[in-house]
């Protein structure tokens, strides 16, 4: 589970986060919608310590990640991040992505970390591509790679910040499958995004931020047909 508490982020003096407090339960999608500029990206990114919240904490089960001395790295082993823009090495193929942290930071065998990549690549549908580039690939496929490599690590909690907003069209159904697949298997998540079909379907919770805080949250069928604030119904108003 993760929980933030009093959370507060600033860059320089502009104040981003306002006073944030969420609870994410284990095994539970949580999504966020809000508009551009909400602060959803500098929440998801404070999570995994991208950026350092100036105050209030973050707890990862019973850890705090915020405190002082949170090891980054197994921080992150633990909290895997799928970004808009995949965020793959180029330069490496397929396999060498999804295995390069398993065997840099977990200090693994190359048989043992290909082993479990292939595994990984298996379950996204993309057995037989271990030896293509990036730049060989579709979008979705691209960010297929990205999921793998995160789920490699074995995170206990899965970050995807508009990981289908870069896709075209008819590729973003395969990777909200994959998403919502990885949900039902229990994962625990925290997706921001703007498919709002997909935060129906599969959250457990749905969170509204604008200006950097939260301004409601609950069932996502709740959040959806009775919002309570004028700023989520003018929001909900031009994206549905
Ligand atoms: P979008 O939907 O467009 O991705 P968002 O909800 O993810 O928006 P953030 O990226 O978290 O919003 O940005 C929140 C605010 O912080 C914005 O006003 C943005 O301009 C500002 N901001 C984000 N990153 C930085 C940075 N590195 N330095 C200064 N300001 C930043
Ligand atoms: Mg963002």
């Amino acid at each position: 589970a993760v929980r933030f508490i009093d959370l507060n982020k600033s860059y320089g003096a502009v104040h981003v986060l306002h006073d944030i407090n969420l609870d994410v339960p284990e095994a539970t999608t949580t999504c966020i919608i809000g508009p551009s500029g909400s602060g959803k990206s500098t929440l998801l990114r404070c999570t995994n310590l991208l950026e350092r919240p100036e105050a209030g904490k973050i707890m990862i089960g019973d850890e705090e990640a915020t405190a002082r001395d949170t090891n980054i790295d197994k921080l992150r082993e633990r909290v895997g991040m799928v970004f808009q823009h995949f965020c793959l090495f180029n330069h490496l193929d397929v396999m060498d992505n999804v295995t390069l942290a398993l065997r840099k930071v977990r200090k693994m065998g190359r048989a043992q970390a290909e082993a479990l990549a292939m595994e990984q690549l298996d379950a996204v549908g993309l057995k037989g591509f271990e030896r293509r580039r990036p730049a060989d690939l579709s979008g979705g496929q691209q960010q297929r790679v990205a999921i793998a490599r995160s789920l490699a690590m074995q995170p206990a909690i899965m970050l995807f910040d508009e990981a289908t907003s870069a896709l075209d069209p008819e590729l973003v159904k395969g990777v909200l499958e994959l998403m919502g697949e990885l949900a039902k298997s229990g994962m625990t998540m925290i997706v921001v995004t703007h498919e709002m079909r997909f935060a129906r379907e599969v959250a457990g919770r749905l969170v509204f931020m604008d200006k950097g805080r939260i301004v409601e949250q609950g069932p996502p069928d709740e959040v959806f047909d009775q919002p309570k604030s004028p700023r989520l119904q003018h929001f909900l108003n031009q994206v549905l």
